[in-house]
């Protein structure tokens, strides 16, 4: 049976790391993590819950009431972010939640939570997960890292006509200031700050089509799967048979 490998896609905001590893997951048979979804979801219920985000004791106390789930949506083919149960797919998407994420994931007691539940869910392998600390944090062991960037019009216009398309109001100015703001807080909180693993491979895609992207990355990840199953089956044929 071919060994499975763990993909870890970080960058900056709005990239295409969910698009590229949502389609990369789909060729390889993988399962896709989302873990941006998962600060989301817990960010929405410290807002529907009215938690002070700055009392980092009542942060903690609530976490253990937060179930989050990634369940398949049949009807559009992809997963849809449950929180206790309820569908927020849609409302974790929502500026009010966009604008205070980055502040909630600096939050130690937040990361520990979600980064124990990261692990379990790819320690099978076989996944492609992407946020912002997999290949330094969550799976610092990850086969295949990739470091995505591009520069700030293009990520900005990406957002502005993907939140355009879900009926979101928004500006292309707010949805700048918004990218801005979370790098910034991404690339300076203390927790496990957003940087280049050094054995990632980086990748800026602001002239890339999605198909190109997807079609160069696809290649990489499979010489890197064909790698570790050659060196998998070496080390089987290297064992000297048990004697009875
Ligand atoms: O990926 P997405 O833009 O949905 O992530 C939302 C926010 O969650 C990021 O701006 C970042 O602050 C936080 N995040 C994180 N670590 C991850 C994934 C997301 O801190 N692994």
């Amino acid at each position: 049976m071919e060994k499975k490998i763990i993909i870890a896609i970080d960058g900056y905001s709005s990239c295409g790391k969910s698009t590229l590893a949502k389609d990369l997951a789909k060729e390889l048979n993988y399962t896709y993590i989302d873990t941006g979804a998962m600060y989301r979801a817990v960010t929405l219920y410290l807002i529907q819950n009215k938690i002070d985000i700055e009392d980092v004791e009542a942060v903690e106390a609530c976490l253990p009431k937060i179930k989050i789930e990634f369940i398949q949506n049949e009807i559009l083919e992809k997963c849809d972010t449950y929180l206790n149960g309820q569908n927020v797919e849609l409302l974790i998407r929502s500026p009010y939640v966009s604008s205070q994420v980055s502040e909630v994931s600096t939050i130690k007691t937040v990361r520990v939570f979600l980064v124990e539940q990261q692990k379990e869910m790819g320690k099978a392998k076989g996944v492609v997960m992407d946020g912002r600390d997999i290949g330094t944090v969550v799976f610092k062991e990850a086969e295949f890292k990739l470091f995505l960037t591009a520069d700030v019009a293009t990520r900005t216009q990406r957002r502005y006509d993907e939140l355009i398309r879900k009926n979101i109001e928004v500006t292309f100015q707010e949805v700048q200031a918004n990218l801005e703001h979370r790098d910034h807080i991404d690339t300076h909180r203390a927790e496990s700050p957003l940087y280049k693993a050094d054995d990632a491979v980086l990748l800026d895609n602001s002239i890339l089509t999605r198909e190109d992207q997807l079609r160069l990355v696809l290649n990489m990840a499979k010489k890197v799967i064909e790698r570790i199953n050659i060196q998998s089956e070496e080390t089987i044929e290297s064992t000297p048979e048990e004697k009875s």
